[in-house]
């Protein structure tokens, strides 16, 4: 799995860096001759009132760099393996949050995120096609917007007053275009699977802090905007 130098925690939302030995362990178990690499990685929150842990395991292939390199240089990769096979994240499990589940996240909204989440292990397509109906109620009920094309909405935002934030926008317009195919029934056979696991993610990501943001506490606001820019930075 590829670590970022900068982290958010998942749990507190705290943006961290991620430090070999005090926040991010890690361990290759790996077979040279049968090309093979299984990357185990834990992150471990600093922030002293959180100190949750987040588990990810990813199996690919040797990776070239280390041939011929003893296990204990084969440890502290922050790189996807090469021809990864499987990559997932173990703990917490993937979107759900139940402290999103507030009085203040209307509802409708709240059941588009969670089948989202739901969707994501076994269809990453369909699971964007559902963050993308929930960002467009979310942004519909946040702005009172009348309902219109999901592209123009996102355009209206910009010319509001105050006007939403270009982070902000960048990162709807991003969940738009991962979900814009499979809101087209007549695509369906065209683009079956042209969402990756890693964009259904991400789009999960971008909706629990644009969740958070808009109908919980605004207390971490700027810390949201730099989440955000995160997760839209590693899209390019
Ligand atoms: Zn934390």
């Amino acid at each position: 799995m590829k670590i970022e130098n900068k982290y958010r925690c998942p749990y507190c939302g705290f943006t961290y860096r991620t430090e070999p030995g005090r926040s991010l362990f890690t361990h290759v178990l790996a077979h040279q001759d049968a090309n093979v690499a299984v990357h185990a990685v834990i992150l471990v929150c600093p922030h002293m009132d959180c100190g949750k842990a987040e588990v990810f395991v990813d199996a690919g292939s040797f990776p070239a760099a280390l041939r011929g390199k003893a296990e204990s240089e084969l440890q502290g990769i922050r790189y996807d393996l090469p021809g990864a096979y499987f990559k997932g994240r173990l703990l917490p499990p993937f979107g759900g949050k139940p402290e999103l589940r507030a009085a203040d996240v209307p509802e409708a909204i709240y059941r588009d995120y969670d089948e989202a989440c739901r969707l994501l292990p076994v269809s990453a397509g369909a699971c964007v096609t559902m963050a993308r109906r929930c960002a467009q109620k979310m942004i519909r009920a946040k702005f009172r917007l009348k309902p219109g094309k999901f592209q123009n909405e996102i355009k209206t935002l910009g010319t509001l007053s105050p006007p939403v934030r270009q982070e902000i926008i960048d990162a709807l317009d991003s969940i738009r275009k991962a979900g814009r195919f499979r809101a087209l029934p007549e695509d369906e056979i065209r683009v079956v699977s042209d969402v990756s696991p890693e964009a259904a993610e991400q789009a999960i990501s971008i909706i629990e802090i644009l969740m958070s943001d808009w109908f919980l506490a605004p207390a971490e606001h700027d810390d949201r905007l730099v989440a955000l820019q995160l997760i839209l930075n590693k899209k390019q």
